[in-house]
This record gives C-alpha cells, structure tokens and sequence, in this order.
C-alpha cells in the first residue's frame, strides 16, 4: 500500500510529540472504521480484551469464540515500513521507541501463538474495506477451517505452525 493517500496526519517531526504523549492507540480512527464495518458484515467481537493472562496487553478487536485476536497498529508507534519517517535529529529516540514497540508486538504475537490464538496485525493505513476482508478470511478459516486444510496429508488439525505461517503483518513494504 505503499503512495496509498492517507486522511490522517503522519507524524514527521517533534511537533507531533505532545499529541502523542496522550496517545493511548485506543479508539483511533481506522479502528473505529474497521469495527464499523465488520459490524455491517454480521461479525460479533469485543474490544480492547485482555487476552493474555498476567498481561496488560490487549488486543483492540477480538473474536473469542474462535481464538482471534485483531490489531490495528498505528503507522508511527509501529514503524510502518510505508509511512514512518521522523526529522533525524530525533531519529534515534523515535528509532528506540518503535523497536521497542515492534519487539513487544513480536512478543504478544509468540505469546498468543503460544495459548492456541491467531494473531493478525493490520496498519492503519490499510482501506477499511481490504482490512474487512483480511479479518473475516481469518475468521471463516478459524471458525471452519482454513481453505485447502482437507488437501494435506493426514488432515491435520490447525496447528500453531500455521498459526506462525500467518502472523506476518499485512501491507507495508
Ligand atoms: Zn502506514
């Protein structure tokens, strides 16, 4: 999706800093949208669940019936390969940030791998109605198993290696 326009303002520089301080990624537009839509397609999920016992982190639109688990990442916080971009005298403290950030999204990823959920990332920049259809593939393969399952040897049950196959985020570069 990368030249995609987008109707958001992307931070580029330490003006964007004080807004972002405030930032608490809950509720944003994009996500607002997505749940939105979803909604008009019959689909039925909560928002902002803790998953992970122990944790603090939640994932922002999940389906619990069938172990999954929907994050719409922000461009900026996540280090959209598309969009991010910061002035370089603050370069690297920004860079730190979403390392930080990225490496704490590989972590919720393994962990919910781990407890037999599938996680799927989207970025904000994705058009609703493409973001739409990614979660209600996942979903319907979830809830009835994934398209070409009865084609492989011994049909094996889902397993989290094809839980691992699937967790790579959507768009960007
Ligand atoms: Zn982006």
């Amino acid at each position: 999706m990368k030249g995609e326009p987008v109707d958001y303002p992307i931070p580029s520089s330490t003006a964007t800093t004080a807004r972002m301080k405030g930032n608490r990624s809950q509720d944003t537009l994009p996500e607002m949208r997505l749940r939105r839509e979803l909604h008009s397609r019959g689909l039925r999920y909560r928002t902002h669940v803790r998953i992970l016992p122990g944790s603090r982190r939640r994932a922002d639109i999940v389906f619990t019936r069938v172990q999954l688990a929907v994050f719409v990442d922000g461009c900026f916080w996540h280090g959209c390969p598309a969009h991010w971009t910061v002035a370089r005298s603050n370069r690297e403290y920004w860079q730190a940030k979403v390392d930080k950030n990225r490496q704490r999204d590989l972590d919720t990823d393994q962990q919910l791998i781990g407890a037999g959920w599938l996680s799927l990332r989207i970025w904000e920049h994705e058009p609703t109605g493409l973001a739409a259809d990614l979660v209600q593939m996942a979903y319907e393969d979830r809830l009835y198993g994934p398209a070409g399952l009865s084609e492989r040897p011994g049909d094996e049950p889902w397993t989290a290696a094809d839980n691992a196959l699937q967790t790579g985020r959507l768009g960007g570069a």
